[in-house]
Order: structure tokens, then sequence, then C-alpha cells
């Protein structure tokens, strides 16, 4: 199978917008703004053994590949619109490429996403995706605006891929096939379909002073919006979530290791106004995320996360770095 092939068969799976003046098939897209809305625009790329294992089903890399793109439109509170998807393959498998595509496009038609381009070429297998989507102007949740007083909020349970990932380390999780066990299927989904936030996103424009993905570890990214804000957190450890599905596998006490500095979870860690918390809650449940409030920020800098005693157990820079040693 040719190049062309191998479009055409992602170009037929593509979903239509009226908002797509120009689709696949031309040099480039034309698309539609609609009117007093600021374009947000993401990147990431996905290669194979660095961001999944090799042996992961290429209908778990399409869909992963999409929700980490997906999980910076949420955190930004955009909703999402348009994607390009640039693949690099080892080989012209038709058979890979759709079932690629069957994990990509069952989380684009989930959120009426359209594909409207991208580039196929040979070599080692990674997955670049830009997404696209649109917020009001000046609406943006942003990770420059949390204030001293303001609560500090996440969505989900930050640190279960961190668990499933531990359990694939030691092979007591295979990756590559579904687990007939639901607690470990639910840890290895949490690990290769993470689920993008972007009804929680959309639900924050408004309420949140800032707010960012969970991607790198909870501190790390809370650091992130710290130093943008130029203000400090304290993150309460007693009121962390707990994950009953880590208990379930007997590994509470390597959850509550990895729940703070684990990455790959693609939660929301967001700030919000302590006058504001019924409101938050209120919209939270309203979308059926589920949230706890974990800390505030005060002045000063960096992250510090505290136990009942005040004794700090940990700070931000523990998170994930490509480029640290401490992080390989
Ligand atoms: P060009 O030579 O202009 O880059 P290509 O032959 O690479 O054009 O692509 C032809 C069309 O197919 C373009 O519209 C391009 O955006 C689209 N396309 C190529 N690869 C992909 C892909 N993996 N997913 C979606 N669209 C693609
Ligand atoms: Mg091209």
């Amino acid at each position: 199978m040719d190049e062309f092939g191998l479009i055409e068969r992602i170009r037929r799976r593509a979903g239509a917008r009226d908002d797509v003046a120009l689709g696949i098939g031309d040099d480039a897209a034309l698309l539609q703004m609609p009117a007093g809305q600021q374009l947000v625009v993401t990147a990431d790329t996905l290669n194979s053994g660095v961001h999944f294992p090799p042996e992961t089903p290429p209908a778990d890399i399409g869909w992963k590949a999409l929700a980490v793109n997906l999980s910076d439109l949420a955190a930004m509170g955009a909703a999402p619109a348009w994607c390009t998807l640039s693949l690099s393959l080892p080989e012209a498998s038709p058979d890979w490429v759709d079932a690629f595509a069957d994990g990509f496009f069952q989380l684009a038609d989930q959120h009426g996403i359209a594909l409207i381009g991208g580039d196929t070429t040979r070599g080692p297998l990674s997955i670049s995706i830009t997404a696209m989507g649109h917020v009001p102007a000046g609406e943006a949740l942003r990770r420059d605006g949390a204030q001293a007083g303001d609560d500090v909020w996440v969505t989900g349970v930050p640190g279960e891929a961190g668990v499933a990932l531990a359990l694939w380390q030691q092979q007591r999780l295979d990756v590559s096939v579904a687990s007939a066990d639901t607690v470990l299927e639910y840890l290895r989904c949490r690990l290769a379909r993470p689920t993008p936030r972007l009804a929680a996103g959309l639900a924050l424009r408004g309420l949140a002073t800032a707010a960012i993905d969970v991607s790198d570890g909870l501190l790390a990214d809370l650091g992130h919006i710290c130093e943008r804000s130029q203000v400090a957190a304290e993150v309460l450890e007693s009121a962390l979530p707990t994950s009953s599905m880590a208990d379930q596998v007997g590994e509470t006490e390597l959850f509550r290791a990895l729940r703070a500095t684990a990455g790959d979870d693609y939660e929301v860690c967001f700030t919000a106004p302590a006058a504001l918390r019924a409101q938050v809650s209120e919209s939270m449940a309203c979308v059926a995320v589920p949230v706890s409030r974990i800390g505030y920020i005060r002045a000063g800098s960096g992250v510090q996360l505290v136990n009942g005693e005040g004794t700090v157990l940990a700070t931000s820079r523990l998170g994930f770095d490509h480029f640290s040693v401490a992080g390989q």
C-alpha cells in the first residue's frame, strides 16, 4: 500500500463539520472561525518506546495521541473543533492504520472534532497531532492568573496512571490486550486511554483563575502555575484523592508515593477564589467530573506537599522531565 492509499483510509473516517470549508485533500485546510472567538492551538508528539510501550495496541495509541492534545485544550477552557495528524510509520500497514483510526476516531467523534489534514511519512513510529479549538476572547484558562488565597483543585484521581505504569514495569500488567480483570483493565485504561477533561474545562470558564493539565506530575504541573502566576502553593496530603483501584491491587502505598509526582494522568489542576468554592463543586457535579480541593495558594514561590503536622513531604521539583537524569 502506498502513502495515498493510507491517507485515503484515514480520510474516509474523518467526521464533517460545517466550519470546515475545505478539509483533507488540498494543500491546506480552510477553517471558519466563529466571530468573537480566539483560536486555541496545541501540539503534542508521541514516540514509540518513549510515550507508550511498543506493544501498545494501535487503537490505544490512536486514542491516546489525540487525548493528550485534547487535554491541553481542556486545560485552556477551549471548545475543541479541529485537528491535524502527522504519522511516521515504519511500514505501510493498512491493518495498523485501520486499528489506529478505530481509537483515534472513537475519541474524535465523541467530541465532534474534525480531522482536517496531516502528513504521512516512513520512519520510526511517531504520531504528531495539532489540535485546535476556540474560546470567547479573553476567557481562556491560563497558567498566570492564580492569586494568594485561591483554592487549589484537581479533577479525578492523579497517580493511577503511575500505578499502571509501575505494574507494567513489574510485568504484572499486560498493556497489549484488554484484561479480563475489571480492576486491572481500569488501571490499564488510565494509562492507555486517558479521558481528556473537556467538559470540566468549559465549565470552569469564569470560575478558575488558572489551570493546567497534569501530564508530568501534580506538584510539578502546579509548580508551572505558581511560576507563571508568581505565587506559592501548599498541597495537603490528607486532601489528595485516594484510589480504591490501587487499594484493590494491593498497591495503596505505591499509589500514595506516586500520586503527587507521577505523570500521564491528564487530569486538570486549577485554582479558583475561595469565595467560589460552592460554585466550583456544583459546576463539576453538573458535568459529572469528580473534583478534590487539595490546597491553597499563598504569597511566595514553589509548591510544597505537607502532612498534618506541617512537615514538607515533597516539592514541585519532583515531576517528570524528559531531559533530566532524575526523570529517566
Ligand atoms: P502535500 O504534498 O501537499 O503535503 P500530502 O500528499 O502530504 O500533501 O497530503 C495530501 C492531503 O492529505 C493533504 O490535504 C494532507 O493534509 C492530507 N493528509 C496527509 N496525511 C494525512 C494524515 N495522516 N491524516 C490526515 N490527513 C492527511
Ligand atoms: Mg505532505
